[in-house]
């Protein structure tokens, strides 16, 4: 069903409740680490209050589990955006309640205030009707903006949607929904996944997923060494779930009989062990030794991966190829990060460890899209409904 965007909604001088996600990393003393979050927010609230709006901005901040957890207080994002804004944003200190109607009706066109972590009621995320009937209360229209939640069906991502009748995404939830499904619903082909990270267990979903939907799947990280084994390959002492074998063998008889190139490393760095400093080699898959750990890909099967993006239509990437925070066990997922950059495809990558490869790698500006979704990301990547997304359909 069609989600309406901002732009197809009228604001003016409408009250607008917007679900962002302000869930920034904050220091000990309340003084924000990172803003990237608030900095993708902000063209949203720029275009509403352009637009006239009487401007709500909801949000959580980490898991204060319903209780009130001053660290946990957003009142430093409100003088944040105040400072990137150049307007002021004034705060109230709770999300419901007389008070806050009161400061919301008495908002004047152009004006906005932000709410306190919505988490802060216990209702929240247990999308409690009477909570969710008290945070529609505040508004005319509802706008998510918060694609990082929407796997959650909570009060301000999804009750509140079910009771207000205007309603739609904000431009950073639409401009994630319209790259994801340029990478999912008509891809360019051929469609290449790249799954790396710690385990097979995390990724099974996805994994059984993207099968059906990719013509070619780089399987990096420590969840190799789990398809290595069940190849009947010895991989010594690496992160290996034993229990999973039987899971990978399956995937890869799917893979098979989708006719999807399922590749696994042919070489990878060892170590003793992970410590940094410790001595490292490069091996082939069939000489692992009985004491070595697999800690990243080697380089005949970082050129072979990126013989393969370079010839696709379109790249999904979730997961590092190695313990890339380490210096001697990076440079697959660097090089990964460098050919996906340079391929010509339509290149989507999501989920935190990725992303942070590929800024480490310096190639972020020429990746296609970087999704803001972690849970979200992997959700979707498991081919489930999002239900901050379904609860947007009119
Ligand atoms: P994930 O959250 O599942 O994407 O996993 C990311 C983590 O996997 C990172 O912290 C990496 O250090 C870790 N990782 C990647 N490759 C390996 C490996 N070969 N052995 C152990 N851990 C790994």
């Amino acid at each position: 069903m069609a989600i309406k965007s901002i732009a197809d909604l009228d604001l003016f001088n409408k009250r607008v409740f917007c679900r962002f996600d302000f869930n920034v990393p904050l220091d000990g003393n309340g003084a924000i680490k990172d803003d990237t979050r608030i900095v993708r927010a902000l063209p949203t609230i720029r275009y509403a209050i352009e637009k006239g709006a009487r401007l709500i901005l909801c949000s959580h901040l980490g898991r204060p589990k319903g209780t009130v957890k001053p660290e946990l207080s957003l009142k430093p994002v409100a003088a944040r955006l105040s400072q990137l804004l150049g307007q002021n944003v004034s705060f109230v200190s709770d999300c419901v309640g007389p008070e806050v109607l009161l400061v919301v009706n008495n908002l004047h066109s152009g004006e906005m205030v932000l709410l306190e972590n919505v988490r802060f009621h216990s209702e929240e995320t247990k999308n409690d009707p009477n909570f969710s009937a008290q945070l529609a209360e505040l508004a005319d229209v509802y706008i998510n903006d918060a694609f990082g939640t929407a796997h959650r069906a909570h009060c301000s991502t999804v009750g509140i949607a079910e009771l207000l009748k205007e309603k739609g995404a904000g431009l950073l939830m639409k401009e994630e929904l319209e790259n994801l499904e340029k990478a999912f619903a008509n891809p360019r082909k051929p469609v290449v996944g790249i799954i790396g990270g710690a385990k097979v267990s995390d990724k099974i979903s996805v994994l059984k997923n993207i099968l059906t939907k990719m013509d070619m799947v780089l399987i990096g990280g420590g969840m190799a060494n789990t398809f290595l084994k069940a190849e009947g390959l010895e991989v010594g002492i690496s992160l290996v779930e034993n229990d999973m074998i039987a899971i990978a063998k399956e995937i890869m008889e799917i893979a098979s009989a989708r006719k999807c190139d399922f590749c696994l490393p042919k070489d990878v760095i060892v170590a003793l062990g992970m410590d940094n400093g410790v001595e490292s080699k490069v091996t082939s898959v069939d000489k692992i030794g009985l004491k070595e750990m697999a800690l990243d890909i080697g380089p005949v099967t970082t050129r072979e991966f990126s013989g393969r993006i370079q010839k696709a239509g379109t790249i999904i990437w979730n997961g590092p190829m190695g313990v890339f925070e380490q210096a001697a066990f990076k440079k697959g997922t660097m090089e990964i990060a460098k050919a996906v950059a340079a391929s010509k495809a339509f290149s989507v990558v999501g989920g935190g460890d990725s992303v942070r490869a590929v800024i480490q790698a310096g190639v972020s500006e020429k990746i296609s899209y970087i999704s803001t979704g972690g849970g979200a990301f992997m959700e979707f990547l498991e081919g489930k409904a999002l239900p901050g997304v379904v609860a947007l359909e009119s």
